[in-house]
Formats: structure tokens, sequence, C-alpha cells
């Protein structure tokens, strides 16, 4: 009889769960944007080189770590977001897997700066390969700061697999405006290459669209408002006129998280019916404010889907007001239908 099964050493483990978390150069942006939100930060900062693929670094003023939380913060299932398994249905943050930075440390050359406003002086780690190879003193302000160089240092295959800077740093791009348009409260700032792309000041959600979008977006919006008992929904649809034949700027938010859900984007459709010439698709940024406990966000590593309780009650509302919205502001079928 011989024993043949082994643990996996963890920087194997790391590896292999950054196959799932840390796809391309947007995966890192999301999760490290995330991370700076759930730190309070009130402004962040997004410096990409060579559309991520060798540097992508983070900047915010938020809480920091101690020096032995940012240690921490590279070892798998490590988290302060939450304790317990019922705790997954009370999130009030984004990241909760605790698997992000040990998935990045992995695949990346990482350098952590970090200083709480209590500290005096900050840390600064250096970590390559799931290693750390250097923690030092570091003079820095409040807030952390994490540069990702060389992503897919190690694993050739991932590295080859991506695109061109064209490509990718329009993934990033798509990745920035989700969050950006979900936090218009927070302040933030795009670099690629040096020089800025965005620079977004803290506002509401209408302007935060219209500085994302540009100002011929404002006279486009039609505002959706909607409470009912299982759902709030705010935000703003498209008018019919200015539909496009890609599906663009369609954007669901549920607490604060961009989803993809292709049944609810049906319910659009629906609302928009005889309203939109043939192939064309409504643009939409439309908030979702549910119980927490109605929805299970942890079925995918990335979390853009997301399992609700009572999806088709949710279809019926999202529908309606969506129609309801439509309707007041006096906006007519298009009878005349262009073949
Ligand atoms: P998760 O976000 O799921 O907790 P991460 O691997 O993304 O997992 O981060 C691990 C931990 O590191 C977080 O729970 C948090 O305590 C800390 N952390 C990460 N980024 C930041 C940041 N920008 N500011 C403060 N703390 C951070
Ligand atoms: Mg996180």
């Amino acid at each position: 009889m011989a024993d043949i099964i082994q643990l996996l050493p963890d920087h194997v483990a790391n590896q292999i769960a950054a196959g799932e978390v840390v796809q391309r150069p947007a995966s890192v942006v999301k999760e490290l944007l995330e991370n700076a939100i759930d730190a309070k930060a009130t402004f962040i900062k997004l410096l990409v080189k060579e559309a991520g693929k060798t540097l992508i670094q983070v900047i915010d003023d938020g809480v920091g770590m101690s020096d032995t939380d940012a240690r921490l913060s590279f070892e798998r299932h490590a988290t302060s977001k939450i304790k317990s398994a019922e705790d997954l249905f009370l999130l009030n943050t984004k990241g909760f897997r605790g698997e992000a930075l040990a998935s990045i440390a992995a695949i990346a050359h990482v350098e952590l700066k970090t200083k709480q406003d209590s500290q005096e002086v900050g840390t600064c780690i250096v970590i390559e390969g799931s290693q750390v190879t250097s923690q030092e003193v570091v003079v820095t302000p409040k807030g952390t700061s994490i540069a990702v160089k060389n992503l897919f240092f190690n694993i050739p295959a991932r590295r080859n697999f991506l695109k061109s800077n064209a490509v990718e740093l329009r993934h990033i791009i798509d990745e920035f405006h989700r969050v950006v348009l979900a936090h218009p409260n927070i302040g933030f700032a795009l670099y690629h290459n040096g020089s800025e792309l965005f620079n977004l000041p803290v506002s509401n959600y209408r302007q935060r669209i219209v500085n994302v979008f540009g100002n011929k977006t404002n006279e486009k919006l039609v505002p959706v408002d909607e409470t009912t008992e299982i759902v709030k929904i705010s935000g703003f649809v498209g008018k019919p006129e200015y539909s496009k034949k890609t599906r663009g700027e369609q954007y669901f938010f549920v607490n604060d998280r961009f989803i993809k859900s292709a049944y609810l984007n049906h319910a659009i459709a629906a609302a928009y019916q005889g309203l939109l010439k043939e192939g064309y698709h409504a643009t939409y940024f439309l908030y979702l404010e549910v119980n927490p406990q109605s929805i299970d966000i942890n079925i995918h590593p990335t979390k853009t889907e997301i399992k609700f309780d009572d999806e088709q009650t949710l279809y019926a509302i999202l529908r309606s007001a969506v129609k309801h919205s439509l309707g007041q502001f006096n906006i007519a079928p298009v009878l005349d239908f262009e073949r």
C-alpha cells in the first residue's frame, strides 16, 4: 500500500487559483480598484503601462494596513472582510474571498507600500512569485499603493495569450468604467503610459456618467425610479433614438457591484419593445438595491454573475419601471421601421 496524495505547496495552489481570478491585466485592475474602494478611499489613481502588461499600479488614500497585515494580505484566504460563512449574506464590501492578492503575487512582481493614519512611517513589501523578497520601513502617505509588474512572468502560455495593447487597454477601460460608474462618490484618475485618460471628480450618478461618456450623453438619459419591497431601482435608460447597433453602454449594478445578466437585459429589451429599430440595443445605467440576503454573489470568482432569490419578480418590476419612465417622457413608438 502506497500513499500518493500530497497537499500542494501554497505557491502552487496560488498559481492555480490565479488562473481563475486573473485572466488578463483588466482582472488585476478590477481586484485592485475594489480593494481600494473597500479601504474607503476618497481618491483612487490607476496607472498602467503597455496596457497593463508591464505595470498596473493603484494608489489610494484609504485606511492602509499595519506592517503585519501588509504581509498577511498576500496569504491565500487572508481577508479582513468576513469572519464567518454567515457574513457572506451580509456583505457590504467588494471583496471577501481573500484570494486576489495571493493570486496576483503568484504570477507577477508586486510592490506594496502602505501606511495607516496612526503610523509615523509605512511599510514596503516586495514579493515575487509568492515569495516575499523584502520588507522595509518607508516614508509614504496614508493609504496604499500596489504596483503589479510583469504580469504572467512565470506563465509564458498566459503571457503569449494576451491580446494587442489596444485590445488589453480596451478591457482595462471597460473595467474602469464599471467601477467608476458604481462609485461616483469616489474620485478616480486613469493614466496610460503617462498620459491622462480620465480624471473624474467626486459627483453624482448622472454627472459621473456624463463625465465618463461625454457631455452629449446628458440629453440622452431618462431617469428611472422605482421602489418596491424587494428592490429599489434607480439610474437612467437611453432615449430610443440614441440606441446603438452594438451593446456598448449597458450597465447593471446590484448593491454597487457591476453584474452581467442576460435575463435582466431581456427585461429591458422587453420594455423597449416597439421603440427600437431592429438590431438596435438600448443604452442603460441601472442601479438595483436589494437585500444582501436575497442574493448570492459567491457563484463565480470574478463575482460578475450573481444569483437572485426571485429573479422573475425582479424581471417584471424592472420591465415595468423602465416602460413607465420611457412613457413618462413621451417617447412614442417608432412607427416607421427602416429595414
Ligand atoms: P479580499 O479583498 O477578498 O479580502 P484580497 O486578496 O483582495 O482579498 O485582499 C486581502 C486583504 O488585504 C483585504 O481583506 C484587506 O484587509 C487588505 N487590503 C488589500 N488591499 C488593500 C488596500 N488597498 N487598502 C487596505 N487594505 C487592503
Ligand atoms: Mg480584494
